[in-house]
């Protein structure tokens, strides 16, 4: 439990949330935006930043709830589909500070929009692969 982390407090119940699941590592609730039917997070209850510091267990179970949400939205709530997001760092657009991933249910001819649109590389494709290829 970090101090002053607002989804710490929610996972701790020291702050509301709408909870759509709940077990002993994760939650998933209500994203507040208001800007998409049906935006769910999904974090773990142990603090961390995003990815790159998270435990490999507690990812584990991350993505363990993700996919029971996923399902449960699919099999059980009329939606046929999910987009997953998550910025991972102030430079990936994250604003909060503790590792969520957001779920975006979907159905056929919804229109919504939850696909990024990039402007087109900047560099060629090889060059990059070169600099980032780990084989
Ligand atoms: P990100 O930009 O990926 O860090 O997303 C942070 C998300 O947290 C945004 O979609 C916010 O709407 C959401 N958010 C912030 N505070 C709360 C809160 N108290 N309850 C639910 N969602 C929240």
């Amino acid at each position: 439990m970090m101090n002053n982390c607002i989804f710490c407090s929610i996972a701790g119940g020291s702050l509301p949330s709408m909870k759509v699941f709940d077990d002993e590592h994760t939650l998933a609730f209500m994203d507040t935006a208001g800007d998409v039917d049906g935006h769910i997070l999904v974090i773990p209850k142990k603090h961390a930043k995003n990815i790159l510091d998270c435990g490999e267990e507690e990812l584990s179970y991350l993505m363990k709830t993700v996919k029971k949400v996923a399902l449960h939205l699919v099999e059980k709530c009329g939606y046929s589909g999910v987009n997953l997001l998550n910025a991972s760092d102030e430079s990936a657009g994250q604003s909060v500070p503790h590792f969520h991933i957001h779920i975006i249910p979907r159905k056929n001819g919804d229109n919504i929009d939850a696909w990024p649109h990039f402007e087109g590389a900047v560099h060629e494709t090889e060059d990059i692969f070169r600099k980032i290829s780990m084989i």
